[in-house]
């Protein structure tokens, strides 16, 4: 993702996303990224903080790969 190419190797211009509201991170884009509101609330009907979704259970993750695979983001 953007954010790893800049910190990491100095690829690419900025680790700005394209929302303009944040870094483009994967609490970002799992969280709070406006351009992925819709296809967040119908997969996380309630509160799911980032953890959970990265490091819980079998089915919050299955959650976390419906989503990067509905929004064609890599988290
Ligand atoms: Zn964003």
């Amino acid at each position: 993702m953007n954010h790893h190419l800049f910190t990491k190797f100095r690829i690419g211009q900025s680790d700005q996303c394209p929302c303009q509201t944040g870094s483009m991170t994967t609490e970002h884009l799992l969280q709070t990224c406006p351009r992925h509101d819709g296809v967040r609330s119908q997969i996380w009907a309630e509160a799911t903080t980032v953890q959970g979704k990265l490091y819980g259970s079998l089915d919050d993750l299955q959650r976390t790969a419906t989503f990067a695979r509905r929004t064609g983001v890599s988290i």
